[in-house]
């Protein structure tokens, strides 16, 4: 077989560049290694930024609508009415929804295939699968998209390095008495966690409590500690790492002529400051399908993204710095001007906006240039308040 472009993984990254490649008239062909794709549950939150990536919304894979964020530290909050709702999808769905696009734009999916390593090739590279039966066909393809995940083999037969990774667990639960199914909480508790835990609502009754944590077994301990103290029952858990983007990491690579184009978690194409990856992963995809049709670098396709996860990384170096008394000023900050800049810029537009926020709001401005002289959380003693879960009646919004 030999294909202009080999697309490794049917993530959401990985189909959504073989499908815009198909349209484009390249041959292209993605390897999965999983027989099926029935990735696990996973329910995401993601901004309306999707449907300037993907250039629709995919309806069929919208659980639900948020219209509110409220952002909670200590016994202070602040709400944040969105202009266009984030989006719950479901992961599992939207995939399958691009793989149909895929394969309506004529590409095919071979799945039960893994990527196990590379050889050079005078019109590209050869590249080594074992299939589930356990044969091991070969595909030369004149370049190679990564988007095989955080543990990327891909990367790994390139040479190229992977990012550094956080888990992610969120247990699905029946929404308190009373919640409101339109708001999303985010809880900042430095004790427990220089991320944050949230509640999503993903239908009237149902949703996702969950915890962005340093460290696999105790994230887990708190989600499970956090559930208990506010009388929530799991149905079930999903979870993983998460990559985390890296402004030092270069994703791509050659191997002989080949272009090896990382996308997606692969690339650490995150946004470090919600470790949001799935509209900035297609994001990445989109770059690296310019490169490959316009003849261009990837380097320069990504630009506009890397300006956007730089602006994330620089907040998050700031909030692994808060304590729970910086957080509870942080959220006192929030005035009603900056609630009117939040609700009408999505967190996937912000480079090149978020300093006139220090127009409407100085305070930010001066907090910020503390925490950049204040040691880290981690190294802070705790604090006296532990972040209370909002009242199950919360109507404020
Ligand atoms: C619990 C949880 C909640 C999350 N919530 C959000 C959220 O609310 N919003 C958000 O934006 N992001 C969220 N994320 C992050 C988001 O899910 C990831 O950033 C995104 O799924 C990464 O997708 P990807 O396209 O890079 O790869 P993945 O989804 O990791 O897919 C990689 C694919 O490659 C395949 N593969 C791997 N190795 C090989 C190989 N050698 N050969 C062939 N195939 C291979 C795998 O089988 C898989 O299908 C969450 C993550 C977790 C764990």
């Amino acid at each position: 077989m030999k294909l202009d472009v080999a697309v490794i993984g049917a993530s959401s990254a990985g189909l959504y560049a073989a499908e815009q490649l198909a349209r484009c008239g390249k041959r292209v062909a993605v390897f999965e290694q999983q027989t099926e794709l029935a990735p696990a549950r996973r329910t995401l939150i993601i901004t309306p930024q999707l449907k300037h990536v993907l250039g629709y919304v995919p309806e069929a894979a919208v659980l639900h609508r948020i219209h509110t964020i409220s952002v909670a530290a200590g016994a202070v909050s602040a709400s944040v009415r969105l202009r266009d709702p984030d989006l719950i999808i479901e992961r599992s769905l939207l995939a399958q929804m691009l793989a149909q696009r895929a394969e309506q734009a004529g590409v095919p999916i071979h799945y039960g295939h893994r990527f196990r390593r590379f050889d050079a090739h005078p019109q590209g590279v050869t590249l080594q699968l074992q299939t589930a039966a356990g044969d091991t066909p070969t595909v030369v393809a004149s370049a190679v998209i990564a988007a095989d995940g955080i543990g990327s083999d891909v990367a790994r037969a390139a040479g190229l390095p992977h990012p550094p990774t956080v888990p992610i667990i969120q247990a699905e639960v029946c929404l308190p008495a009373g919640w409101n199914p339109d708001v999303t909480w985010v809880w900042f508790d430095t004790e427990e966690t220089h991320f944050f835990y949230w509640l999503i609502p993903e239908s009237a009754t149902h949703g996702v409590v969950g915890l962005v944590g340093d460290e696999g077994i105790q994230t887990r301990v708190l989600l499970e500690q956090f559930l208990v103290r506010h009388g929530l029952q799991p149905l079930g858990y999903q979870g993983a790492q998460v990559a985390m983007y890296d402004r030092t990491l270069r994703p791509w690579g050659s191997i002989g002529s080949a272009p090896i184009l990382l996308v997606g978690d692969a690339a650490g194409q995150v946004k470090v400051s919600t470790v949001g990856g799935t509209v900035s992963g297609i994001w990445g995809a989109k770059a690296a399908v310019r490169a490959l049709t316009r003849g261009t670098t990837y380097a320069h396709e990504l630009w506009s993204l890397r300006r956007e996860l730089d602006l994330h990384w620089l907040v998050r170096r700031l909030l692994d710095r808060a304590d729970n008394r910086q957080y509870e000023r942080l959220v006192q900050h929030i005035s009603p001007a900056v609630q009117r800049f939040l609700g009408h810029y999505n967190r996937d537009e912000m480079a090149g906006k978020l300093w006139t926020l220090a127009l409407r709001q100085p305070a930010l401005l001066l907090l910020g240039g503390q925490l950049l002289f204040h040691r880290s959380s981690t190294e802070t003693p705790p604090p006296a308040s532990r972040t209370p879960m909002p009242e199950m009646t919360e109507t404020d919004h």
